[in-house]
């Protein structure tokens, strides 16, 4: 009895050295750091959080990657894609955007968990397969010189670079320029979020060449009502592209009276 019997179920119990170990081993296969404080699994979600992000795996509208609910078939567009057919050809989405979705979303963009870059460039690769294997070069949507150096990075070109190093598609970071700050776009309208980005965006005359009679591949985060998307996709056509799709890690369900 006594002390006999409390060594054997230390023994018995895991104590913090076999946990840290079990820990370190888990490490190895999956990154650190849960972004939500739980067990460390694949993207630094935890497996719960995993479990709960809305990829859309089933059918989408071609041009703006609204889920469907049953499959309509091969490049069908919802109502509001063949009412106002998009700047850009097509588009895809890896995952809705919603609670769970925001949080790696936002850790990339404001918290400098640039290692959540690569994770969320390959959920694009699944969903933009097609797209990618069509494109000529990936070019992320530009943030203003002014922001980018409040924020240091560009999140869309953090997630453009690992898709191109995955997919073998060219990477072109400067294609596109942001020539005036534009409002935020949060709280905003569609239409007025397609004024606030109305001429926002070129391509610098050095990068024409590059841009000219070429399928682009335009890579952001977060598609809302897609208007920023659509100033970009309107300069690159001005600048002579062939074709212009979208691919974004997340794409808001419902537009309207949404606040990122
Ligand atoms: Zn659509």
């Amino acid at each position: 009895m006594g002390a006999e019997d409390g060594l054997l179920r230390t023994a018995l119990k895991p104590g913090p050295r076999a946990k840290a170990l079990w820990r370190g081993a888990l490490d190895m296969i999956f990154p650190p750091q849960a972004i939500d404080g739980g067990p460390a699994l694949a993207g630094g979600l935890s497996a719960e959080a995993w479990s709960r992000i809305h990829f859309l795996d089933g059918p989408v509208c071609d041009g703006c990657s609204l889920p469907f609910d049953y499959d309509r078939g091969a490049g069908v567009r919802c109502a509001a894609c063949m009412a106002r057919p998009r700047a850009f050809d097509a588009a895809r989405a890896a995952c809705l955007y919603d609670e769970t979705s925001r949080e790696p979303i936002l850790k990339l963009k404001h918290a400098d968990r640039l290692d959540l870059a690569p994770v969320l460039a390959r959920w694009i690769s699944r969903a933009a397969r097609e797209l990618l294997e069509e494109a000529d070069a990936i070019t992320p949507v530009p943030l203003h010189p002014m922001r980018l150096l409040r924020r240091r990075h560009n999140q869309a070109a953090e997630i453009a670079r690992p898709l191109s190093k995955l997919s073998g598609v060219a990477f072109l970071p400067d294609a596109l320029v942001r020539r005036r700050a534009t409002e935020s776009q949060g709280g905003k309208s569609g239409s007025s979020r397609r004024r606030n980005v109305a001429g926002a965006f070129h391509v610098p005359a050095s990068r024409v060449r590059q841009v000219e009679g070429r399928r682009i591949l335009l890579v952001d985060d977060v598609m809302t009502t897609g208007a920023t998307l659509e100033g970009c996709a309107r300069a690159l056509k001005q600048a002579g592209a062939g074709r212009v799709d979208v691919a974004v890690v997340a794409r808001v369900k419902e537009a309207a009276g949404l606040t990122i």
